[in-house]
């Protein structure tokens, strides 16, 4: 086992793996920027070093920095957390040659899950099945109007870096094609550095269905039930929930041996997500895979009774699997991420926290780095806290989620708490029929009100 993890992230995340490194008997270090540096992580990981300033590229973003930050403080293994560097192949290549273990799987998997249109051509090898579309990227107009054609309108245009939502474009019919390509061209480009667009079939009403998955370097491996997210805004998510209400034990175990007997094909170590599309009469088709633990993944953790962050730093120390197939999944969890934005107008609102509340009680998680007084720097994501209700049944689970959230009180910043409310009190919503294009109807509604 490793002796001292160096986090390389911040906020809520941070302190998430701090916890479990803790309980494993690690130390840990937090690196943090200047406008991080009353930030908790950095207070409550054994030892703590700046790299940079506020702006990522020249801090959490700074390969060179945290290398560095790593040997001065003598720590063996490196975690990335999500975002940033965490899907970053550069990352685990630049640590291996540092002799430091990256937390997470191979440069060589994460390269190929990275480049989007690759994973899909892999997993249709894997026998999983994919969303109908491009099989390559395509680099004109004409033929995008081609292939669109052949596969039918409507059509999701998608960058093949793409990640958070960004550089996705539905196009419902061939007149907006070469506005919509050279937008999504542009958008992928100045996110990624790559403009590389690749086409799917539009799946209308689908719902978004995602397979938590660890393999060992031996090659055990074990799948979890399902998390729905389908509850998105702009293609993020917002309430994720397990199990689904819309799948049933049969399907469910169809899709996690889908998972397992894929993710062996590939040869995947470490934690990751391989995510769905499910539609309305239950075919499933593959989207992506994501190599590193999720913002979600709590609600997998409170109904199987286990430390995803643990698992996963042990095997990034070699160490055999420890989980079996013998868990039940048991209850139910909902999470729901609490953002500093207003909840009509989502304009971000960082600034000072002058009071908190926090909920609690039985079956309630909060997963946050605030505390009162806290300044949240305007340069990073506005994730304030995730609040996880687990219940026996999903009703109790929304009914104690929903008192969690009245529970709440943050001054000073403005939160989407009052839009969690609304949805946890939407009727669709609380007989389980929803799907991705729920909020944008929900939202719609709301302002002609
Ligand atoms: P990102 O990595 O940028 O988050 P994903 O490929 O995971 O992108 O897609 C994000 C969301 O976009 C999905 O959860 C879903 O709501 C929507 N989406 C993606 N592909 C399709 C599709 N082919 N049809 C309908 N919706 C889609």
């Amino acid at each position: 086992m490793f002796s001292k993890i160096l986090i390389a992230n911040r906020g809520e995340i941070a302190m998430r793996i701090i916890r479990s490194a803790k309980e494993l008997g690690l130390k840990t270090v937090a690196i943090y920027s200047e406008p991080d540096r009353k930030s908790l992580h950095a207070m409550l990981a054994d030892e703590k070093i700046c790299i940079g300033p506020a702006k990522a590229s020249e801090s959490y973003l700074n390969i060179p920095n945290l290398l560095s930050a790593a040997e001065i403080t003598k720590a063996d293994a490196i975690h990335p957390g999500y975002g940033f560097l965490a899907e970053n192949p550069r990352f685990p290549e630049i640590c291996e040659s540092s002799g430091i273990t990256f937390i997470g799987p191979p440069a060589s998997i994460m390269r190929l899950l990275g480049d989007k249109n690759r994973a899909r051509q892999e997993m249709k090898k894997a026998k999983l099945p994919i969303i109908p579309g491009s099989n390559k990227v395509i680099a004109d107009i004409y033929e995008m109007k081609k292939t669109a054609q052949k596969i039918g309108y409507p059509v999701i245009l998608k960058a093949a870096s793409g990640g958070g939502g960004k550089g996705m474009r539905i196009v419902r019919s061939g007149t907006r094609m070469e506005e919509q390509f050279s937008i999504a061209q542009s958008e992928a480009k100045a996110s990624f550095g790559d403009s590389s667009i690749y086409l799917e079939k539009y799946i209308q009403g689908a719902r978004h269905i995602e397979i938590q998955v660890i393999r060992g370097k031996s090659g055990a491996v074990l799948a979890f039930g399902e998390r729905e997210c389908s509850i998105q805004r702009k293609h993020q998510k917002l309430i994720e929930e397990t199990p689904s209400p819309f799948i049933d034990e049969k399907f469910r175990r169809k899709i996690i041996k889908s998972v397992e007997d894929a993710a062996h094909f590939i040869g995947y170590q470490s934690l990751g997500t391989f995510e769905f599309l499910v539609d309305a009469r239950k075919k499933f088709y593959f989207m992506e895979a994501n190599t590193r633990v999720q913002v979600e993944h709590p609600i997998t953790e409170m109904v199987y009774g286990i430390d995803l962050i643990k698992e996963q730093i042990k095997i990034a120390a070699g160490e055999k699997l420890s989980l079996s197939h013998d868990l039940r999944l048991n209850g139910h969890s909902i999470e729901c991420r609490i953002n500093a934005e207003d909840s009509k107008t989502f304009i971000p609102s960082p600034g000072k926290i002058d009071f908190l509340v926090l909920p609690g009680g039985q079956g309630i998680r909060v997963d946050s780095a605030a505390y009162c007084g806290w300044n949240i720097p305007p340069d990073y994501d506005s994730l304030v806290a995730k609040i996880i209700a687990t219940a026996p049944t999903r009703i109790e689970t929304i009914k104690k989620i929903r008192t969690a959230l009245e529970m709440t009180t943050i001054v000073g910043i403005k939160t989407n708490i009052p839009l969690h409310l609304n949805l946890l009190s939407n009727s669709d919503f609380i007989k389980g029929n929803y799907d991705i294009q729920f909020m944008e109807k929900f939202l719609s509604k709301k302002t002609k009100h």
